[in-house]
């Protein structure tokens, strides 16, 4: 067996179709897009083809897509800028407890700063209690943030009724989007978002190269300050080879969509199936259904996952641990504990997420190999053989 890549959501091989629409534009059309001159026409042309490429994907205007370094500037500026624009009406904002770092370290940042955040909880399944949301509402909350998908858990927030709920309260509504662009399909008007961040190199674009979504109407100040890129809301000469492999990922991504996730729904529960049914002692994270058509987390007992990844990478196939920000660390993943597993378990969690091309015999490989990995771990812990010996008496 080739090697069998199931980490998709930490990154994403390139398209080739996006890889051979930016090669031009480092060479021959390699100009300044906001020169004057001749040479600044086609790269500018370029640019103004991939915001309405975009745009096209989540039912927006093109002149309400900002180009960003990712996923992470997006979704610190939604923040940090979306916060300080409306200080002086309040100073509260709500996330939830299984955000990506990206959110969730901006908003120690923000407290730093005066500002303050309630930190809204998830159900066992990983779904925002909406009921707890609706409590943590105060007269000076300004802006709420919830993810559209995890990206360790892979389940599916309810954002068209989170963002009902915000707007009818007068408060502005942003969602990371970055592991649902591309994947599921996205209406900001059906939404009700005001704000939505997402980041190329998750749906098969270049890394180092995101959006951010404004609603019209919105006067979001700018992050980084120079020049006048992007109606002079982020300053930065444009990332033009980048932003065109994203446009083009991202109209590949968004077509016949519904299609590709019936397949892939097909591939990631099977995979589920298979797992759940013959591997004892494991549980699936994040919700059966609600959740990415690639993805699905389970947790072993007895088990350390970092082992396993291990014992896996052998035989080729590489998978993750929680996210891969968070590896490296010790702390079981914020996440995990989040939908309630006790620390033992989570630390025995791994991440599968799946890649388009991938293959019923690949899946199946995948999960030969993890049966066996953990077959082979359980017989040499002391724990396990405790455990199974107390269950026979
Ligand atoms: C990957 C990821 C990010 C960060 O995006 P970068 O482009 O890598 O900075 C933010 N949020 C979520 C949910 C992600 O999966």
């Amino acid at each position: 067996m080739e090697e069998v890549y199931l980490d998709n959501a930490a990154t994403s091989r390139m398209k080739k179709e996006a890889l051979d629409a930016m090669m031009p534009y480092f060479m021959d059309e390699f100009a300044n897009p906001s020169s004057i001159h001749a040479m600044s026409r086609a790269p500018r042309a370029a640019v103004k083809k991939a915001r309405e490429q975009i745009a096209g994907c989540i039912n927006a205007e093109p002149g309400e897509i900002y180009f960003t370094s990712g996923g992470t500037e997006s979704d610190n500026w939604a923040l940090i800028s979306g916060m300080e624009m409306q200080e002086k009406k309040g100073k509260h904002l709500i996330i939830s407890t299984i955000e990506h770092h990206a959110i969730l370290e901006t908003s120690y940042y923000l407290e730093k700063r005066g500002f303050e955040v309630t930190r809204v909880k998830v159900d066992k399944d990983g779904i925002i209690d909406m009921a707890e949301l609706e409590k943590a509402i105060r007269p000076d909350t300004v802006l709420i943030s919830v993810m559209t998908a995890n990206n360790e858990i892979g389940s599916i927030q309810p954002i068209a009724e989170i963002g009902k709920l915000a707007h009818d309260k007068g408060i502005l509504f942003h969602t990371d989007a970055v592991q649902a662009f591309g994947h599921i399909p996205l209406d900001v008007k059906a939404m009700n978002v005001d704000m939505l961040s997402a980041s190329g190199h998750k749906f098969g674009g270049p890394k180092g190269v995101g959006f951010l979504y404004v609603r019209k109407g919105i006067r979001l100040p700018p992050f980084m300050h120079g020049g006048e890129q992007e109606e002079g809301r982020r300053a930065g000469t444009t990332n033009v080879p980048g932003v065109v492999g994203m446009g083009v990922a991202a109209e590949i991504s968004c077509k016949d969509m519904d299609a590709k996730n019936r397949k892939m729904t097909e591939l990631r529960d099977h995979l589920i199936d298979r797992v759940l049914k013959e591997i004892p002692y494991s549980r699936l994270n994040g919700h059966r259904y609600k959740r990415l058509p690639s993805n699905a987390d389970f947790s072993f007992e007895f088990i350390e996952g970092e082992s396993m990844l291990m014992s896996l990478g052998m035989k080729k196939v590489y998978i993750s641990t929680g996210s891969a920000c968070a590896s490296g660390s010790l702390d079981p993943s914020h996440v995990l504990l989040g939908i309630g597993l006790p620390h033992e378990i989570a630390h025995g969690s791994v991440r599968i997420s799946i890649p388009e091309e991938t293959t019923l015999e690949q899946i199946d490989y995948a999960v030969d190999c993890l049966k066996q990995t953990v077959e082979t771990m359980r017989s040499l812990s002391p724990l396990y053989d405790d455990f199974i010996k107390s269950q026979r008496v």
